[in-house]
């Protein structure tokens, strides 16, 4: 199939290509995201490639549709940018790699966690200019905390599994599915209110939904622990920045990691490092000492970016073939595939 991959990066090339050895696809790589401007780019396609920050709203997929685009790959786990209601009008299919690696994610956030918890981010700065000084480094343990996990679907799992298994925390999670096998080792499931009254540190695993935009806001900052740590590696939309921009200031929440933001389109990805923000939410979240900030590279791993590849390009050949679409995501309420 002739596919036009947007918003690619040099490990987007390496593994898409690689992995289209065993596909034969014509891939048209493009930097530009996927917007209203930069979807005519897609035409002589048959399918699109697209990312987290890509926009599907209906004009897109219509505009894509017009051009004869039949299939829109993403190549990522989640599709809250997508339009899945005008997809199907417009007789589009879209498929999504629901799982890479969620070790990736899952070790990424542990990692985050640690890292703002025991300071080792300024450490690393200190060190670099001979200051050996341990002066405001003190962290605290893992061990004994109370940890809130919330959604424990593939990587909130993992989380919890290491958190609780691995160093030892009391293990508070919410999910409307409980998995047994979390309760079996000692995470207990509470409602998303009292996990986010009682834990000290709060990890978001969830999907971004209407239901769960903004969940981290003003009104749930207030009931929570103060000092509590508050780690989102999900969607960035989960949090109100505003909310949490004031509960920083106000000294209530003690700790933010951040891989996502909910700005982050047309920031994350790029090296703006010379240019000027416009965005004066992230620059103030990016002033505090206790908050740390990664460009959604939780999922970066080589093995992680060779099952997104695989995967992605299968469900292309699969669509071609006219084969059923195990990865096709479908408008709540409509089941069945759209054939090519
Ligand atoms: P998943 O579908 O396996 O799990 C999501 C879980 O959330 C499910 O168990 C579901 O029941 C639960 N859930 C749904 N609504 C909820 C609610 N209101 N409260 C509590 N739980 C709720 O998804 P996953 O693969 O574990 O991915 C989790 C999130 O991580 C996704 O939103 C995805 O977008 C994000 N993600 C981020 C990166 C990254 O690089 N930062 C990479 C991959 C995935």
């Amino acid at each position: 199939m002739r596919v036009t991959i947007f918003g690619t990066r040099s490990y987007d090339r390496q593994f898409l290509t690689a992995a289209n050895a065993g596909h034969d696809h014509e891939l048209r790589f493009l930097e530009a995201g996927l917007d209203r401007a930069t979807a005519p780019l897609a035409a002589g396609s048959d399918a699109v490639c697209a990312f987290v920050n890509d926009c599907l709203d209906a004009e897109v997929i219509e505009l894509l549709a017009g051009l004869g685009v039949r299939i829109v790959a993403l190549r990522c786990a989640g599709y809250n940018n997508v339009d899945l209601e005008a997809a199907a009008r417009s007789g589009i299919a879209v498929t999504r790699v629901p799982a890479y690696s969620p070790h990736a994610v899952a070790e990424f956030t542990i990692g985050l966690l640690l890292a703002l918890d025991r300071k080792i981010h300024r450490a690393w700065s200190r060190v670099r200019e001979n200051n050996y000084a341990l002066d405001g480094l003190v962290g605290r343990n893992l061990h004994g905390r109370i940890m809130g996990v919330v959604g424990t679907g593939q990587i909130g799992a993992l989380v919890a599994r290491t958190l609780r298994a691995g160093f030892g925390c009391e293990v508070l999670a919410s999910d409307p599915v409980p998995d047994p096998e979390l309760e079996a080792i000692g995470v207990h499931y509470t409602s998303v209110d009292s996990l986010l009254r009682e834990a000290d540190v709060i990890s978001l695993h969830c999907p971004l939904t209407p239901d769960t935009k903004h969940m981290i806001n003003a009104a749930t900052l207030a009931q929570a622990r103060p000092g509590l740590i508050v780690v989102n590696t999900s969607r960035g939309a989960l949090i109100d920045t505003r909310a949490l921009i004031d509960a920083l200031k106000a000294r209530s929440v003690g700790g933010v990691a951040l891989d996502v933001y909910e700005q982050e389109a047309g920031i994350f990805f790029d090296d703006l490092s010379s240019e000027i923000i416009d965005d004066d939410l992230l620059q103030r979240l990016l002033t505090f000492p206790n908050v740390l900030v990664t460009g959604h590279q939780a999922f970066l791993t080589e093995e992680a970016l060779s099952a997104i590849a695989q995967t992605t390009l299968g469900s292309l050949s699969d669509f071609e073939k006219g084969s059923p679409l195990a990865h096709q995501i479908l408008p709540v309420g409509r089941a069945g595939q759209v054939l090519p």
